[in-house]
Order: structure tokens, then sequence, then C-alpha cells
């Protein structure tokens, strides 16, 4: 084990000891290492190789604790639902920081690995399905290039987990840039102690926005607030642009530093609808596609709340500071996914009705219920067959108007086609190709299918012959595709 390249530091655990209770993982009966990131072990400082000896994977089941590591669960509350609950990491510990070669500081958190403090009823375990599920579409954000938390290793436990049925129980381990959530800062704010929400804030900015300093500005707490704000408008637009649904928005899934965190529910659309749910929870569609940037406005709005007593002495003067940096979003949010609509048309320069040609694309597209990610992979291939949508009348005019547009632009088509590229992923984990490699994983331990996916999702803006299979939109089911929570 001491090969592995483990090289921790825990800075996390010198907080006050409000924000954690020390846990080690419960052990395991018999860890099997089913799956090893080793672009991302390397990247991280870790040997791939050593990674795969019985002690290290050991470590991976929680059944070892690595040399310097310092386990510890998180605290932290959250609006579940838009309900306000105190949660924290009820089936997580972070073993703690893995500082990179070049110095980065990544949390390594193992996800499954038992009951904590925090686990109210439930028996902090998870499952293979839902682990390999979060392995397969974490990387596959990764390599669409949205920010993530990444996925490590899963590895089988040899104990049996029981949810409708007896399932096969699985630790992820878990890499992100921090754990801290808009759910930690309601933490820390619910628990009204200033001075702890001060140091927290202080500890978040050195660590994801070193360039917010008390000497470049006068209120630094009211400039963190702004950079949270830019980066989740920033990643939300991502979303929106690759059709992903995260499924479960509460405030304790949204990340300050900007990362997309937490695959239960989420789902890659297919037909695109601003309507689409896949979580079999979210029955009034609150975290549906097209809400997605509204309730990325509304769970700020609850991080700028819990920042109140830092931004201002006089609470009126807070709030209004607050308001102001909060209204700003969704322009924000605007500027990104047009900036990104743009790219996906190939546009380079701006012109005041490119934000019409883009709503009225996708209008057509609603209409004659297109499939959101093969229609701008049909735009960017210049192949306009098959689809309904390329046969509807009003969408030669849209075409019409739309090479109009890009002829009024001084760049080489060359150029604007390699944009396209750039911008239209050929391939997304579609549902039913990430549920055909689970099921392969996990009812007849067959890997090489979830191989192959994670192979042509690697590389989504590849174009190659080998992930053309990979574009076939599934056929009509009987039943809508559903997603689920906590498995
Ligand atoms: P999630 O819906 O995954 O964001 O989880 C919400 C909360 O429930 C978090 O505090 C989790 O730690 C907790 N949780 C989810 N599944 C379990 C489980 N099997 N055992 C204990 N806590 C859990
Ligand atoms: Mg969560």
């Amino acid at each position: 084990m001491s090969n592995s390249g483990w090289n921790f530091d825990n800075s996390y655990a010198r907080l006050p000891q409000a924000f954690f209770t020390d846990t080690n993982p419960a052990p395991v009966a018999s860890p099997n290492l089913v799956i090893l990131n080793g672009h991302l072990a390397s990247a991280l400082g870790l040997n791939p190789k050593a990674l795969q000896g019985e002690e290290a994977v050991a470590v991976f089941a929680g059944n070892k604790i690595p040399e310097g590591a310092a386990p510890l669960a998180q605290a932290y509350a959250g609006h579940q639902f838009g309900y306000f609950t105190m949660l924290g990491d009820g089936r997580a510990v972070l073993l703690g920081e893995q500082i990179t070669p070049e110095g980065k500081r990544y949390d390594i958190q193992l996800k499954g690995s038992g009951r904590t403090p925090f686990s109210r009823g439930g028996d902090g375990r998870a499952a293979l399905g839902p682990m390999l599920r979060e392995y397969i579409i974490s990387e596959a954000m990764h390599a669409l290039g949205i920010p993530t938390t990444r996925s490590l290793a899963v590895v089988t436990t040899g104990d049996a987990i029981y949810r409708e049925t007896e399932l096969p129980g699985a630790i992820l381990t878990r890499v992100a840039s921090s754990h801290i959530r808009v759910g930690t800062f309601q933490y820390a704010a619910g628990k009204g102690n200033v001075d702890e929400l001060r140091i927290l804030a202080d500890y978040t900015i050195k660590r994801h926005y070193p360039e917010v300093t008390a000497d470049t500005d006068n209120n630094k707490y009211l400039s963190f607030l702004k950079e949270v704000i830019k980066r989740q408008a920033s990643l939300i637009a991502k979303w929106q642009l690759v059709g992903f649904i995260h499924g479960v928005m509460n405030t304790d899934n949204m990340t300050i530093s900007g990362e997309t965190i937490d695959y239960g529910p989420c789902a890659f659309m297919d037909t695109y609808d601003p309507a689409t749910v896949f979580s079999s929870i979210d029955r009034e569609g609150r975290y549906a596609y097209g809400n997605q940037p509204f309730i990325g406005g509304w769970n700020l709005a609850r991080f700028a709340e819990s920042l109140l007593p830092l931004l201002h002495e006089n609470e009126e003067e807070a709030v209004k500071l607050a308001q102001e940096a909060i209204s700003e979003y969704d322009g924000l949010y605007r500027q990104n996914w047009l900036a990104g609509m743009r790219a996906k048309l190939g546009l380079i320069n701006e012109e005041a009705e490119d934000e019409s040609l883009a709503e009225d694309l996708l209008s057509l597209m609603q209409k004659h219920r297109a499939d959101y990610t093969n229609t701008f992979r049909a735009l960017t291939l210049g192949q306009l067959e098959g689809a309904e949508l390329f046969k509807a009348p009003g969408f030669s005019e849209w075409q019409k108007r739309w090479q109009e547009r890009l002829g009024r632009q001084q760049e080489a088509t060359a150029e604007s086609q390699q944009l396209m590229r750039n911008s239209n992923p050929a391939v997304i984990p579609r549902n039913h190709r990430v549920e055909e490699a689970l099921d392969a994983a996990v009812s007849q331990s067959d890997f090489s299918v979830m191989m192959k996916l994670l192979s042509a999702l690697s590389n989504p803006y590849a174009y190659t012959p080998e992930q053309e299979e990979y574009c076939t939109i599934p056929a009509a089911a009987n039943r809508p595709y559903r997603t689920y929570c906590g498995t």
C-alpha cells in the first residue's frame, strides 16, 4: 500500500468540530475491485497498478485506513424539494484530501461506506448498479467538458443490501474539488454562530476562490457570493446545452466549487421537451429540465441568505446586497446559454436575432418530438435525414434563416463547422445504453459492455465510426424511463 501514492492532508478536519464527526468507514466482508479509473488515478499522483493490490482495494472498501487519512462525515443541511432538513453524510466518509504532484487538493470520499451519526434511518450502504451508474455518468460529464465530481473506483463489498430486493453492495470512491455545498453554509447559518460561519466562508474562499481577497475587495463575502453565482450560472447553462437533467437539485446537492454532484436520479433527455422529468419522486416536476435554471437561482438565493450575517452588519443592508447579487443570476445564465447555443449553431460572431434563431429551432424540435442530441449532431454533420423534424415545413424556413445567418459571418465555413463539432456531442450516455451496461455488469458480472460504453463516451466530440451505434435513439417504450434517489 505504501506505493499507492496516497498523500493526504486534512484541512477540513481542522475546521471547528461542528462541521463534521470523526467517523471510520464500517468494514465489509470481501472487497473486490470492479473498476478503477487509471487516468484519474495517475492525475491524482496515485499508482494505478498498486491500486489494484489487495491492500489498496481494502482502502477503497473502507477496511483499511490509508496512512495520513483522517476519516470524517461532514455535517450539512439542505432544502429537499423546497423543505429545510438537517442532513450530513449518511452513507459517506471523507478519507481526506489528496494533494497531487502539482499541489492541487482533492477530496477522496467513500460513498456507501456504512452508517454514520448522520444516517438517520438509512443503512449507510449503496448498491452496485447505482454506484456504476454514477461512475459512467460522472465520467461522461467530465468528458463533455462539464465541471463535475469524478469517480476513481468501485468495489463490491461481498455484503448484500436490501432495497425492494436483495442487491450486491458496493462502494464508490468519489473525487471532488471539495464537498462543500450550499447546504454546508445553510447548516452553519442555521446554528447561528457567526464566527463559525465566517471560518467556513474564509476556508471556502481560500480553497475555491483564492482570487477573492480582503485586499482587493471591500466586501469579500459579497464578491464570494457573486463568484459562486457566476460558476453556477455557467454550470447550469452547460447542463441545459447537453440535455442533462440532474433530477435532485436540492441545496445539499449544489456545490460551492461549481461542480456537478450527486448522480442519483439524473439522466440525459432524448426527445426535446422542457417538461422532461425522470425521477420517480419528482411528481410535480420541480426539477424538470426546463426548470433547472430557475431552481439554480432559487438555491443561490438560499446560499445568499445563509451569508447575510457576513455581508453587512445591518441586516437590511445585507439583504439589499444579497438581492442585488442574486438579481444578476438570470442574465448571467442567459449569457452563458446563448454563447453555448451560438457555438452549437456554428455562430462565431453575434447578432441580436441569434437568441430567437435558437429558440425557434427548439420550438420546432419540441413540436416534432425531435431527439435533442441527434438534432444538433445532424446539423453538425449536414445529414438532415430521417427525423420528422427535417421534413416539417417550418424547418426548411428555419434552415434558410440559419444558412443566411451563417453566410453573414466573415469566418471560414470550416471554422464554423469545427466549432459545431466541438460543441455538439456525437454521443451522450443514453438511458437505454446505460441500463444495458449496468444489467450486464450487475446480473452477469460482465463488465465489457460498460467498458465499451465508457470508451465511446470518453471523447464525445470525436465523431468516430465506433460511436455511431451509441447514437441510436431508444425504441418507443411502454413505460417512461424512471430514475430513483438514494439507491
Ligand atoms: P441524496 O438524496 O443522495 O442527496 O441524499 C440525501 C441524504 O440522505 C444525505 O444526507 C445522504 O447521506 C442520506 N442518505 C442517502 N442514502 C442513505 C443510506 N442508504 N443510508 C443513510 N443515509 C443515506
Ligand atoms: Mg446528496
